[in-house]
């Protein structure tokens, strides 16, 4: 029967790793810190989104005067004994009881510090993107903990490099394939 049409689902959709990868990213435009954006997503069994987090300040604490620099002859002029990762604002946001046995998506291989917060919440895997500072003291320590602890680490590439989000889509004015690019 020609009346009949099949629609079949749409096939470029985003798949979940792509989807919790790209809130991280999205999640990370709202820090403020002028030389590193980092964002990250903590997801449960079920795929729910239980936690998001982005590099800032504490609570409370102006970032406005606090500093942001990378380097000074005073670390207390840096950013370093004050910034809050993203890691941990995810951990501390959790909308529910807590996050254990969850997968956290991360833009960067979480330090040391993060390593040990990681393990006390209980999470069971790390997904992140860039490994860019493998080499150091940090990230070999958090390894170790990472490993000894049973925590799952992997590197993630996502299956397409920039997904455009333009808000005329839904009016049409889109791309021809709807947001992603
Ligand atoms: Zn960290």
């Amino acid at each position: 029967n020609s009346d009949i049409i099949v629609t079949k689902k749409r096939d470029n959709y985003l798949e979940w790793p792509d989807y919790f990868m790209a809130v991280a990213f999205l999640s990370a435009q709202r820090s403020k810190d002028p030389s590193s954006q980092v964002g990250a997503c903590i997801v449960n069994q079920d795929n729910k989104i239980v936690g998001i987090g982005y590099n800032g300040m504490p609570n409370g604490c102006d970032d406005d005067l606090l500093p942001w620099s990378r380097c000074a002859e005073n670390k207390l002029d840096t950013k370093y004994p004050y910034v809050c990762h993203a890691e941990l604002n995810a951990i501390m946001n959790k909308n529910s009881a807590d996050v254990k046995g969850c997968s956290m998506y991360v833009a960067l291989f979480p330090c040391n510090e993060c390593a040990k917060l990681i393990i006390q919440a209980g999470l069971k895997e790390v997904i992140y993107l860039s490994d860019k500072y493998h080499h150091t003291p940090e990230m070999t320590a958090s390894r170790r903990l990472l490993s000894m602890a049973g925590v799952h680490f992997r590197q993630y590439q996502p299956k397409t490099t920039e997904i455009v989000i333009n808000f005329n889509s839904i009016n049409g004015l889109g791309t021809a394939n709807g947001t992603i690019q």
